[in-house]
């Protein structure tokens, strides 16, 4: 790269989060500069298709101007305020109402945060909080979900069940345990229906309980569909056998709605796509269309007067952030769920969501396709060796990588797990773009096969 180019100049001084540190000095960034719709520009003019929506985040695509004014006169009046003490803003106050007038179950009080790992660190701390009002301060022991992902703070990342993120840290947190990944496709035994497979599932998940002890036993974690475990959606019956384990044990329930709030599977939230009944809510991404550092965790009744009490009791709740009920967020946060009622956010999704599982779910004629799942604008791939088998490639054949590079040849971004690929555009994505970018697809994947076949 050319001496002070972004390039160099990216090589001497970031690092990179999900890059392998030694490649980057020869490979180099891919400097994203401009945006439109769901389309967005290198600094050499290539246009991509992004068909991750960033992060599982953009859903309104990239630049926009209204939530730039919004966020310029949210900067103009005061630009900072914070809730400490009794302390307040406007913004804040609606996006709370808000976010309570449209949550899937009846929720009481909302917790904002800047970040999705913030939301999940802020809820580890709520079960804990709430076990030691209720006078049972060892039920402190959570469960999530292997292959979920919940962050990368020191409890949101112990949630997360990935060996990758916790290998080299020393992870996860004693005392956060995994429970089994529910992928049918993966994990289903030969002749096992769906039902079975969830009631196997559901079974596993008491044994783990216990095996602990229920009465140490304080909070479950799920995300509705699970994004960087690959976009897997629960297996028929899933949620109601799970949740009936809980509710036999004690233990609080929270949704991981981060990827699937806010349109994201065809309803507001994925926990009414998938019936959930959650006591606490984790919301991040789209609820700012990804164009302010935004979360917030909504808590049903029963949590907060266990806060109430404990917070008298102690004199103060003590948690909380500098940025929490940052007024530019909180107004560009507001506008966006504003924009959704005006667009119709959700109806589009369902409008779009057949043209989109069918073009997907057509890939499966495709040599290299095992399976695709997907609900509303979330859908996994399985890249397989043998359709028969299910066998994945050699990891030494790099499949994934060539399929990314010659997508990305012809303008699309994908988003890997492993041989998944993850697909969550941006919402606003019409029927004639879901086209192009499974027509995209279809090119990357005979490019690859005609690689592997050479
Ligand atoms: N939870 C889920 C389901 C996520 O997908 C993510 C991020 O991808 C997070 C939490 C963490 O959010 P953040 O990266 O904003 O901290």
């Amino acid at each position: 790269f050319a001496a002070n180019s972004p390039h160099a100049r990216d090589i001497a001084t970031l690092v990179h989060p999900g890059t392998n540190l030694r490649k980057h000095l020869d490979v180099g960034p891919t400097i994203m500069s401009r945006g439109d719709g769901i389309y967005v520009s290198d600094d050499s003019g290539r246009t991509f298709l992004d068909g991750g929506a960033g992060l599982w985040c953009a859903s309104l695509g990239f630049g926009n101007e209204r939530l730039a004014r919004v966020a310029y006169e949210a900067m103009k009046n005061i630009g900072y305020y914070h809730l400490y003490r009794h302390a307040s803003n406007e913004a804040s106050i609606d996006l709370a109402e808000k976010l309570l007038s449209i949550a899937p179950v009846p929720m009481s009080k909302v917790l904002l945060q800047s970040s999705g790992s913030e939301a999940n660190d802020t809820a580890v701390k709520l079960v804990w909080y709430y076990w030691n009002a209720m006078g049972k301060p060892e039920k402190r022991k959570l469960i999530a979900r292997s292959q979920a992902y919940h962050g990368s703070g020191i409890a949101s990342v112990s949630l997360t069940g990935k060996p990758e993120f916790h290998a080299a840290f020393g992870l996860p947190l004693p005392g956060f345990l995994h429970t089994e990944f529910p992928h049918y496709y993966r994990q289903g035994r030969d002749g096992e229906t769906e039902e079975e497979f969830s009631t196997r599932m559901a079974d596993a998940l008491e044994q783990l309980i216990l095996a602990e002890g229920p009465e140490t036993v304080g909070g479950f974690w799920a995300e509705p569909v699970m994004g960087a475990g690959g976009a897997v959606l629960p297996p028929a019956g899933y949620f109601e056998k799970i949740q009936a384990v809980l509710k036999k044990y004690d233990i609080l329930f929270v949704a991981d709605e981060v990827i699937c709030g806010f349109g994201r599977t065809g309803n507001m939230w994925g926990s009414q796509t998938f019936g959930l009944k959650p006591d606490m809510i984790a919301s991040a991404k789209a609820l700012s269309a990804a164009m302010q550092p935004i979360s917030a965790v909504l808590i049903n009744e029963r949590v907060y007067q266990a806060m109430l009490t404990q917070s008298d009791r102690l004199g103060a709740f003590v948690h909380g952030y500098t940025y929490a009920g940052h007024p530019v967020a909180a107004a560009v946060a507001l506008e966006t769920l504003k924009i959704y009622d005006e667009i119709g956010l959700v109806d589009h999704v369902r409008a779009i969501e057949p043209t989109f599982l069918k073009l997907l779910g057509d890939m499966v004629d495709h040599p290299l396709v095992g399976q695709f799942r997907g609900c509303g604008l979330i859908g996994g791939l399985e890249i397989v060796a043998d359709k028969e088998t299910r066998a994945i490639h050699d990891k030494a054949l790099d499949v994934p990588a060539k399929i990314d590079a010659h997508a990305r040849e012809r303008g699309l971004i994908l988003r890997f797990v492993g041989n998944r690929i993850a697909f969550s555009p941006p919402l606003i994505i019409t029927e004639e773009q879901v086209g192009e970018m499974a027509s995209r697809l279809k090119g990357a994947l005979d490019a690859t096969l005609d690689d592997l076949t050479r």
